[in-house]
């Protein structure tokens, strides 16, 4: 039978999509655990998901991600922990017990079946009956802005429409979980920009629950409600792209998602802020942590949070190495005066403040854009 039990008594998530119309339903992660001899793939992960939840493993290559998605899919066994969809526990059970839907950056569609046959595929396997089937597969190719598609072949489509009728393909039997890992990874940009959003809005349109896995930042940032930062087997961090932004728990997030600044310095003094005397001579001032005078720390602050100043006024102040225009945005690299610093400091800012190359200049921050870690802390 396929599934299309809507969920009106939705647990309320402010993340999740709006009850009336969601199926998707929400899924829990507990202390799953892969080992591949001495390899361990996946370290314990944990994490629970609302229905109509959109979330990303995001992480470089081998951090993972796949691992995870695929024991949620049923595909690999974890050696311990467990899985729940909607409540029921289906870590022993079978891939297509699970009723969840796939896609994967290889289309996998069957070259000598039409579109409308590829999509329709799945629903006669269900058994559904023929009229019904015409007509969902009719409404998903028309969601997915393939109207008219129906008749071609797989080889008869571009790499953008391939992709398009795969997701069709998990779509049309409403499973209220969909996973899917790299799916765009092959397509150009622009395509990829051009799916990305309608991927979104699909989701939203029917409450599906999706985990989607990438290795890009920009990508997560865009379809994420929220982001699982993946390292070695682990989260980092399981949090909204503001928060991860904002409150980075480790250097790494910092680094990962932002392209984070680091200076590093001493705590001198505690307070209403931390003052950090960075090692490069200046006062670097921090909201964020509390940590006792004395401790070596490294600041992070990303490049759309530092703004130029007067050489004489800022925490740091350096020449303009590189001036870069990238739309309304300004990239700015920035060479730090005195030897202990970092080699660089890199900058975004409204292209109508851009400095110029040689200018000797300062750099400001506010105090709650600076993030405070003791050195040593791992990433
Ligand atoms: P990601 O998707 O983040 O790139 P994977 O989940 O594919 O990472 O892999 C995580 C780690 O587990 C990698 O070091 C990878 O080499 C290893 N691994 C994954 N699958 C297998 C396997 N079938 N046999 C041995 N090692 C594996
Ligand atoms: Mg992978």
């Amino acid at each position: 039978m396929p599934e299309l039990d809507v969920v009106s008594q939705q647990q309320s998530h402010p993340l999740s999509a709006p009850a009336e119309t969601a199926i998707g339903k929400p899924l829990s992660v507990t202390a799953v655990r892969k080992t591949y001899g001495a390899m361990t793939a996946v370290d314990e992960v944990s994490m629970d998901i609302a229905a109509g939840e959109f979330v990303t493993f995001l992480g470089s290559s081998g951090s993972g991600k796949t691992t995870t998605l695929m024991m949620i899919a049923g595909f690999v066994e974890p050696d311990s922990g467990s899985i729940v969809v909607g409540g029921r526990d289906v870590t022993r059970l079978a891939p297509q017990k699970r009723g969840l839907g796939f896609v994967f950056q290889q289309y996998l569609l069957f070259p000598h079946m039409t579109v409308g046959e590829n999509i329709a595929f799945p629903l006669q396997l269900r058994g559904v009956p023929k009229a019904e089937i015409r007509r969902r597969v009719g409404e998903t190719l028309e969601m997915a802005g393939l109207s008219g598609f129906a008749r071609r072949r797989p080889r008869e489509l571009s790499g953008g429409q391939q992709q398009r009728v795969a997701l069709c393909r998990a779509l049309v039997y409403r499973p209220p979980v969909i996973l899917m890992d790299e799916p765009l990874g092959a397509l150009d940009k622009k395509l990829r920009d051009q799916l990305q959003t309608e991927i979104k809005r699909i989701q939203r349109e029917l409450g599906l629950t999706v985990i989607y896995v990438t290795h890009d930042q920009e990508e997560a940032l865009v379809l994420s409600d929220r982001i699982a930062v993946m390292r070695d087997g682990r989260i980092d961090q399981f949090d909204t792209p503001q928060e991860l932004f904002e409150r980075p728990k480790t250097p790494f997030v910092a680094d990962f998602l932002g392209a984070a600044n680091f200076l590093s310095g001493v705590v001198e003094d505690t307070g209403d802020a931390t003052a950090v005397r960075l090692d490069t001579g200046g006062l670097l001032r921090a909201r964020t942590q509390q940590l006792p005078r004395g401790t070596r720390v490294r600041a992070a602050v990303q490049p759309g949070r530092l703004g130029l100043c007067p050489a004489t006024d800022g925490f740091c102040a350096g020449i303009v190495e590189t001036v870069t225009y990238v739309g309304t945005l300004v990239r700015v690299t920035l060479r730090p005066e005195g030897s202990a610093g970092p080699d660089v400091v890199r900058l975004e800012i409204p292209a109508g403040r851009a400095p110029l190359i040689g200018d000797r200049v300062g750099l400001t921050a506010d105090p709650d854009d600076v993030t405070v870690f003791e050195a040593g802390t791992a990433g």
